[in-house]
């Protein structure tokens, strides 16, 4: 079995195994440089089911999880696709069934050994070729379902069955058929996904009278578009990440990006992002620069990391750090001088981060609470010269003393008024948090 061709991407110089499905992907066509890959849409496999009402058999099952457990969850995982097609999945435990599930190990008859645990997860063969129908899961994973702690039966085994159904690797990033395993909960079809499974099979039936349950209507995630936003006002907006980067303080925004030196706003600033880094993403969740200069931009379930020449490389799966959770909301590094540590935040949540190993030290999270009087789910993150750290959260921030451990009193206060000058806005106090 292949392992990932980082397709158009730069290789990292670490080798490393993400987490993800073994069907071989596609070759991208040779003119999807840059990341700027236009093409980013479903992708057949070739052959469809010519019947709409399919079985299912359960040969083996992971030693993990109890056998009603797997039942429901491989059929909540049936139910996203049966949700937005006209097809239907029934269990069954005898006879001849159109989908044969399997937890098996290493070598397993077909060509496509499993790996033990990490590296590949599962397979599954598509329609019309010779062995249809046929969804291999690796017995080795750590197989969870609903946490974090391992690999999640219920995502993996939605995006096998999409390639059971006829639909290819995806290069959405955000979409269930994307080959990378992620943790993301609710499951659901991003558009990309929904749009190849009714191209194979056309949408529902009208429904009978009983009353179904709709699938909801999930937001089109907003594809990155290449339109720029219009230039947000540093007095009214919040950020998406602030970061210390030689010396000099960034705040993202949009895709801008404003520059202050010395706490004075840069001439010719706000200004694109891009024109600094060329190809970071049109909004970024986090950014850092680390303790040898590279600068580190976390953008939904990816990452990419720029060299002190401003040479990127990326995007990674944010998963191949150990963190089984996308959408880092904040970063920074943060110590002393000798002994630096890079931290990662979400929501009430932080991680240790080693940026030499590109791993989390420890998979389990901490709180936020150790950051005393810090709010949780915080914006951005950031550390000035004199080692105080700063926490943004909208448009307020809270100052963090070192030595105490603890946000000063006083705060917060208004991001606007104190870094960009702002006329002091009456209205707002801080108390309207
Ligand atoms: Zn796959
Ligand atoms: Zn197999």
């Amino acid at each position: 079995m292949r392992q990932p061709q980082t397709k158009g991407t730069i290789k990292p110089h670490n080798s490393w195994n993400p987490p993800r499905c073994g069907v071989p992907d596609i070759p991208v066509p040779a003119d999807s440089s840059n990341g700027r890959n236009r093409q980013k849409r479903f992708v057949l496999s070739g052959g469809r089911w010519d019947k709409a009402n399919l079985t299912y058999k359960i040969i083996r099952f992971p030693w993990q999880l109890s056998k009603v457990k797997v039942r429901k969850t491989l059929a909540e995982a049936l139910r996203v696709w049966s949700e937005v097609t006209p097809l239907t999945f029934t269990e069954i435990q005898e006879g001849r069934a159109d989908i044969n599930i399997d937890f098996t190990r290493y070598w397993h008859g077909d060509n496509l050994p499993f790996d033990g645990p990490g590296g590949i997860l599962a397979h599954a063969f598509f329609p019309k070729t010779h062995r249809e129908g046929d969804v291999h899961f690796d017995y080795d994973e750590a197989w969870t379902i609903g946490n974090n702690l391992g690999t999640d039966l219920l995502q993996v085994a939605a995006h096998e069955f999409g390639h059971v159904l006829g639909l290819q690797h995806s290069s959405v990033s955000k979409s269930l058929m994307s080959p990378f395993y992620t943790f993301r909960y609710p499951l659901s079809l991003s558009t990309d996904d929904k749009q190849g499974i009714q191209y194979l099979y056309g949408t529902p039936q009208p429904p009978s009278s009983a009353p179904t349950i709709k699938p909801e209507s999930h937001q089109p995630e907003p594809e990155s578009n290449e339109i720029p936003y219009s230039e947000p006002d540093a007095c009214t907006t919040d950020f998406d990440a602030v970061s210390t980067i030689r010396g000099e303080l960034f705040f993202f925004r949009s895709g801008y990006v404003w520059r202050l030196r010395g706490g004075k706003l840069q001439s010719g600033y706000p200004a694109l992002a891009s024109r600094h880094w060329k190809g970071i993403p049109e909004s970024v969740d986090a950014a850092f620069e680390d303790s040898v200069g590279n600068i580190w931009f976390f953008h939904g379930s990816k990452y990419w990391v720029y060299d002190g020449k401003l040479q990127a490389t990326g995007p990674f799966q944010i998963s191949d750090l150990g963190l089984s959770v996308p959408n880092v909301q904040a970063a920074f590094l943060w110590g002393t001088n000798k002994s630096k540590k890079t931290y990662l935040f979400r929501g009430a949540e932080y991680w240790r981060f080693n940026t030499s190993t590109r791993r989390i030290e420890s998979r389990h999270s901490r709180s936020m609470s150790d950051w005393r009087r810090v709010p949780t789910s915080i914006d951005a993150a950031f550390q000035d010269e004199q080692g105080f750290a700063y926490f943004l959260q909208g448009r307020y921030y809270w100052k963090f003393d070192p030595v105490q451990v603890r946000a000063l009193e006083g705060y917060p206060r208004l991001v606007g008024q104190d870094f960009f000058n702002c006329p002091v806005a009456s209205s707002s106090s801080a108390n309207s948090l």
